[in-house]
């Protein structure tokens, strides 16, 4: 119980700072709707959340968290519980966000289980949610060097599926057509969990670069 206790004494303090302070914030957030300009499709991780990496406040970002941080193929056919995809639809369609960022990390549980496709076997559905990258471990393993350490192959994989993301993003056709009239930027992002370092993938030069802090 001390856990959600810890949780309760948090939730105090939220009150007391954005409620009982009289800060209009939340009532006006209330009243009014939130219209956040940026989605970002972070892990369920508990290292990684992207409101505290980025300091956002409340109404900022638009969050979606799963795990390994993957968007899967637009597939409106496939008579299934959609619960990314639809999340995506309301940031993109109804409160037309701008930015969708693809959040990844290093030591992602999720991409070591896809590296690792024994390790899900006895699972309902991981195996077979982490396997949406399935063609970001198969770039990966292909261009693996002979010498290469795990941790390297962990990282680039933790990156390629990233992209696979970002190209899945744009099989959605009302993302496409936003990305093609500029109304909506796409964005790749890595958070580095050993050193802090945040890097954003650039697609002129085709790698993920730092940024400066
Ligand atoms: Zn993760």
């Amino acid at each position: 119980m001390a856990e959600v206790r810890a949780l309760i004494e948090g939730y105090r303090k939220f009150y007391a700072r954005y409620y009982a302070s009289g800060d209009p914030l939340y009532r006006d957030l209330a009243q009014h709707g939130q219209s956040p300009k940026t989605l970002i499709i972070a892990c369920s991780d508990s290292r990684v959340d992207p409101s505290i990496i980025t300091e956002s406040g409340p109404g900022d970002i638009f969050v979606v968290r799963n795990v390994a941080n993957l968007v899967p193929p637009y597939a409106p056919d496939v008579k299934t519980l959609h619960g990314v995809s639809a999340a995506l639809e309301f940031a993109v369609r109804i409160l037309e966000v701008r930015h969708v960022v693809i959040l990844g990390h290093s030591s992602c549980a999720g991409i070591a289980a896809l590296l690792e496709p024994g390790k899900t076997d006895n699972t309902d559905f991981i195996g077979m949610w982490v396997n949406i990258a399935a063609k970001a471990r198969e770039k990966t393993l292909a261009e693996r060097r002979p010498d290469e350490a795990p941790c390297e192959t962990q990282h680039r994989c933790e990156k390629e599926s990233i992209l696979l993301s970002l190209s899945n993003l744009t099989g959605f056709p009302w993302i496409r057509e936003k990305v093609e009239a500029g109304t909506l930027k796409l964005h790749g992002w890595y958070f580095s969990m050993d050193d802090g370092h945040l890097m954003e993938y650039d697609p002129r030069s085709g790698h993920f670069q730092a940024v400066k802090t």
